[in-house]
Parts: structure tokens; C-alpha cells; sequence
């Protein structure tokens, strides 16, 4: 078919803001959440800017093949980052259909082979990045975003301007410093007498940018970048010791000369974090995983490889072992199959305790034709490399365990009342509006796209965009504190009464249907909610999964039955 091409048909990018010129936003990661959120941004009339670490957009759905050096457990903060927690083999656990952003079809066909190379539903990670690259090129968002760039503070203006003066204050001689206060207690008296406190606020995002090479320690492939059709456009530069413009076809945000690991201070009026909550490993308390710390071969820890799945890369190093899988949800299950699929010797598979009793007591193959065995949780890994679990049973040798026990929200860039607004706390941010606004002063100009997980992520990412947007342009007015903090209480009120723990704040499930929908209401009656059939497609892939774990993805969905057919058929009509 023919190419396709961005959506006003023009070989520049856009970039243009309609008339009335609304915010300048700051817009944190340029995964898919980032990618809807300057789109909706930027059709709301907003200036936005992205600032992304990486030199590409789509976020984790860039396969790294490197892992973190140091510390494979991901429990020691100073061990080199890397982002993207895909695995080589990793194929999604959503059908394309039900991934796919609200009016960008998720296909191959109307994709084409820039963009597309695995037209299976349940497809591998690449196929989505050349989705979300398509998405960046159609809707004309590549001109938005600064690449190569970290972001490292995040500060309102008026706490930032505080500590500046502080610190030039402390930094004075005491005769100065006495000046120094009494000029600025003058000012803040006068300012109070003539400018009421603005309700918006502005904030000091401080960035660092990492120079051409840059995005340190997320890998540079040359492979993969010539491979896709992301536009790698800053190659070639030198040393990166030189004044650098990224845009120099007008592909990318333009860059301020700046030199590599240069620091710049930038004022904007909203920030949108949008940085992913899959690269901060959660790690369970095991007793003997970090061995005891003495000297004596009797104090010795687990002796076999520990890691967590964010530095899973392939079995290939796991052939002919035994290895001890931590965690049964998503990742544990696929990555115990992958394991027994390629030759480890033994798996043994650890649920936590929400896969049931009878579960873990069934000694049969977990699974036709593996080698799969189930566990209920690890108690503790012994000097002897073996492994004690809940029930008693002692197993070993154990050559690797793989923690597969999810992540941890981290947003290590903010300071001050914005840390404090996003304080996280058994797994829950905020508490937050919505998952999205802290309900204060600092809303709307600080909002989070993405946090809810159990979800099925694109869509939600745009009907949060959509709110924030209008939000932040006073088309839709913000409830008042008071309100908010009601609301608020009613979610945790739910939770109480279903005895969910409080890590289970952003848990969404069949839930994030009837949510998806209350952030369209809250829009206005021009946003449509989501069709019908996303969430009865959800219900039934999520049964066929529950029920045929090994061949879910490649068994036809029709064959879960005419409610699968109606949806599926419901999808393309759509
Ligand atoms: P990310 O994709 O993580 O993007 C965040 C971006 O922020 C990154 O580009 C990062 O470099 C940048 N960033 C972070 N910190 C900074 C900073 N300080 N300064 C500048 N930039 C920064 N979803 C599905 O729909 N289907 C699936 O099958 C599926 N499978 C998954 C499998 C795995 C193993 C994982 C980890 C996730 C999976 N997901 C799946 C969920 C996936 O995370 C979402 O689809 C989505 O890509 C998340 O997008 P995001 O933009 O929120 O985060």
C-alpha cells in the first residue's frame, strides 16, 4: 500500500501551536505515554517539549540487549541504569487490536513495511516499536521532543528561587548575608501587599544533556537503528565537545548550544511525568539472598547467579541449569515457559500467594511437555544452593534464580513539594486524583500519565492525556481540593471494603473500563469513551490466558468463542 505518510500529508513536521497559546509544558519520557501526552497536548494548543534520556522514542518497547553491570538484582542505586526491561523473545500479552492507541490502527497492513515485519496478533516487541515510531511520524511529534536528554530536577519555581537565595545567603560574609535577608524580607513583604499568590505555579526543570553519543547507558545500536525507521538524527557530531543542533532537518526539538553533561534550567508552567514504572526492580525479603556477611564458609549466601527479570535478556546462558523462577504473574510465566522451551535442566516456579494452594501442591509438569515444576513462595536460599519454600519442601542444587516480583514507581527528579506530592508508599503514588494530579496546588501543573498497571496501556495513556490537556487550558475546570480529596477517600473506601491491600492502589483491572470512561465524561461530551468491545476483548483474552497459558497467543481468538468473533469483528468495523 502506499507509504504511509504524517497526518497533514507535509514532509515537515508541524510543530505549529494553534492560536491562543495556552502553557509551556515540560513533558518527562518519550515512551507511549509521553507520545500521547504532547500529541494531546499539542492539539490543546499547548507548547510542549519532551525531554527524553534515550536518543528515541517508544520508551521500553526499545529492546537493550545489554543488562546493568553490577548488580543484576537491581538492589544497589549507584549500579548503571539501563530502561527497557524487554527480553529478545518477548512477545506482547494483548492482541494488537485491543493494544492499539483509540485512531492509529494497530496493523500491519495500514502500517506497511517501514513500520511493520511481525503481523501476528500477540506480535514481538520490535513490531510495537515500529508502531509507536509510526505514531511519533504520523502525528508529526518527533519536532517535540529533545532526545539525549535526562531530566534531573524538577522543583517549583518559587521553592527553587528560595533555596537559590539561601544558598547565595550562606555563601555570603554575615554582614552581607544580613543585607541579603533584609532585602529579601522587603521584597516578600512587598510582593505579598501587591501580588496575590498565583494558583499556577511554575516550575525549575533542570536537564543534562548527554551529548551525541549520548543516553549512556542506554545502548546505541546501530543495527537496530538503521533497522527502524526511528530518525536517528544526531550521529556523526564529533566529539560532542561542540555546540550541537539537533535539528538540523527540522526532525527533532531543536537544541539550545549546549555542551555534553551541560546542565540547563528551564521555566515551564506544567510538567507531565511520563517516565515508566518497568525499570526499578521489586525485590522480595528472601533469607540467605543476600547471604549473611560473615567469613566463615558457614556464613556464605546463596552461591548460584540471582537476578531480577529486568536484566533477562535469553535462556541461552541458562541451558543445562537448574533454575528457581520467583513470582508466577506475566513476566514469571512467560519466563519460565522460555526457560524449559530452551533447555534449562529444571524450573522451578515460585507463586506468590494469590495463585492458590492446590496450585503449588501439583507435583505434575506445570504445562505438556516441560519440565516445569510449581512452588508456593522461596523461604530461603541456603549456602548449599538450595531452596526452602513455604510447605517445607527443600529443593537443590539450584544453579539461578530470576526474581520476576514486578517494579517499583520511582521518580528520582523530584524535589520538595513535588517529591512530596508523589511520595510512594507500599507501591502507591501520591495519593492522587484520578492516579494523575495531587490534589493541591500543585494540580493541574503536575500530572502523571500511566500510572495504573493491569491495564491495557495506549488508550488509557490518551484519555489521561486528553483530561491533563484540557485541564491545564481551563477547558475543563479542576474540582476543587476538597472535592478531590473526597474522591480520593471513596477509591480507598473500595479498597477497604474488598480487603485490598494498599500496594493495590493503581491496580485497575476489568476495573480501568469503568475508569477509561470517567476520564472521558470528565473531558466533555466531544470525547467519545472507549467502544464496547475493548473491554469485552480484554475479559476473553484474559480467560484464555488463565486457561491455556502454554498457547494463548497463538491459539485462534475466534476459537474463545462468538463473544471473541463479535469483538474481534467489532474491532475492524470500528
Ligand atoms: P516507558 O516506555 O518506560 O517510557 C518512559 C520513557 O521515559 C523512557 O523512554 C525513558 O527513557 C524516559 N525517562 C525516564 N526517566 C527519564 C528522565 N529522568 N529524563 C528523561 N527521560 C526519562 N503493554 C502492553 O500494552 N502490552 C504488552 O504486551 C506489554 N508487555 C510488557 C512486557 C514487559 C516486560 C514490560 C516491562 C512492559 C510491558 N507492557 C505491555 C507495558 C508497557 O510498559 C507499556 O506498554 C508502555 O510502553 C509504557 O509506556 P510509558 O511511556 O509509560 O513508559
Amino acid at each position: 500500500g502506499p507509504a504511509l505518510r504524517s497526518r497533514s500529508g507535509s514532509e515537515q513536521p508541524a510543530g505549529v501551536l494553534k492560536e491562543g497559546w495556552l502553557e509551556r509544558g515540560a513533558v518527562i519520557g518519550a515512551g507511549a505515554a509521553g507520545l500521547a501526552a504532547a500529541r494531546e497536548l499539542r492539539d490543546e494548543g499547548h507548547d510542549v517539549t519532551v525531554l527524553e534520556q534515550s536518543p528515541y522514542v517508544g520508551g521500553v518497547w526499545r529492546y537493550d540487549p545489554r543488562t546493568e553491570t553490577g548488580d543484576l538484582l537491581g538492589a544497589n542505586p549507584d549500579r548503571s541504569r539501563v530502561h527497557s526491561s524487554m527480553y529478545e523473545k518477548l512477545r506482547t500479552n494483548l492482541p494488537r487490536e485491543l493494544m492499539s492507541f483509540v485512531d492509529f490502527p494497530f496493523d500491519a497492513a495500514f502500517l506497511g513495511p517501514r513500520y511493520s515485519s511481525d503481523p501476528r496478533r500477540f506480535c514481538g516487541h520490535a513490531e510495537v516499536l515500529g508502531y509507536l515510531d509510526a505514531f511519533a511520524d504520523y502525528f508529526e511529534l518527533r519536532a517535540l521532543v529533545r532526545t539525549r536528554t535526562r531530566v534531573l530536577s524538577v522543583q517549583l519555581a518559587e521553592e527553587a528561587a528560595a533555596e537559590g537565595a539561601a544558598a547565595a545567603a550562606a555563601a555570603a560574609g554575615p554582614e552581607d548575608r544580613c543585607q541579603h535577608l533584609k532585602q529579601q524580607q522587603q521584597e516578600a513583604a512587598g510582593k505579598a501587599a501587591t501580588e496575590p499568590l498565583s494558583p499556577r505555579f511554575g516550575f525549575v526543570v533542570t536537564s543534562e544533556w548527554l551529548g551525541p553519543d549520548g543516553g549512556s547507558n542506554i545502548a546505541e545500536h546501530a543495527a537496530a537503528a538503521t533497522a527502524s525507521p526511528s530518525r536517528d538524527r544526531s550521529q556523526g557530531h564529533g566529539d560532542g565537545q561542540e555546540a550541537v543542533s539537533n535539528d538540523r532537518d527540522g526532525g527533532e526539538k531543536p537544541q539550545a548550544a549546549r555542551l555534553r553533561n551541560q546542565q540547563q534550567q528551564e521555566l515551564y508552567d506544567a510538567v507531565v511525568v511520563c517516565n515508566g514504572h518497568y525499570s526499578e526492580p521489586r525485590l522480595p525479603q528472601v533469607r540467605g539472598m543476600y547471604g549473611s556477611g560473615g567469613s566463615s564458609p558457614c556464613d556464605r549466601g546463596f552461591p548460584g547467579e540471582q537476578l531480577h527479570s529486568h536484566n533477562y535478556r535469553s535462556a541461552e546462558k541458562l541451558r543445562g541449569k537448574v533454575v528457581l523462577v520467583v513470582g508466577a504473574s506475566n513476566s514469571g510465566e512467560d519466563i519460565s515457559r522460555e526457560l524449559s522451551a530452551g533447555g534449562a535442566a529444571r524450573v522451578l516456579l515460585s507463586a506468590w500467594s494469590w495463585k492458590n494452594e492446590a496450585w503449588a501442591a501439583d507435583t505434575a509438569p506445570y504445562g505438556p511437555g516441560s519440565n516445569i515444576y510449581r512452588f508456593p513462595m522461596v523461604s530461603e536460599l541456603h549456602a548449599d544452593g538450595s531452596a526452602t519454600f513455604t510447605d517445607g519442601r527443600r529443593e537443590g542444587p539450584i544453579d539461578a534464580v530470576i526474581y520476576c516480583t514486578g517494579y517499583r514507581y520511582s521518580f528520582p527528579f523530584l524535589r520538595g513539594s513535588a517529591a512530596a506530592a508523589a511520595r510512594v508508599e507500599d507501591n502507591c503514588v501520591g495519593p492522587l486524583w484520578l492516579h494523575m494530579l495531587p490534589p493541591g496546588p500543585l494540580a493541574p501543573g503536575l500530572s502523571f500519565i500511566g500510572l495504573p498497571w493491569k491495564v491495557v496501556p495506549f488508550p488509557q495513556f490518551q484519555m489521561q492525556s486528553k483530561l491533563i490537556a484540557r485541564l491545564l487550558s481551563g477547558r475543563v475546570p479542576l474540582p476543587s481540593h476538597d472535592q478531590m480529596e473526597a474522591d480520593i477517600a471513596v477509591h480507598f473506601e473500595a479498597m477497604r471494603a474488598q480487603q485490598l491491600p494498599k500496594r493495590y492502589t493503581h491496580m485497575q483491572g476489568q476495573q480501568q473500563f469503568k475508569y477509561n470512561d470517567l476520564l472521558a465524561r470528565c473531558c466533555g461530551p466531544d470525547v467519545e469513551p472507549l467502544p464496547w468491545w475493548r473491554a469485552e476483548l480484554n475479559r476473553i483474552v484474559g480467560m484464555q490466558r488463565r486457561e491455556r497459558p502454554d498457547d494463548y497467543r497463538d491459539a485462534e481468538l475466534a476459537d474463545a468463542g462468538s463473544e471473541a468473533a463479535a469483538a474481534l469483528s467489532a474491532a475492524y468495523a470500528d
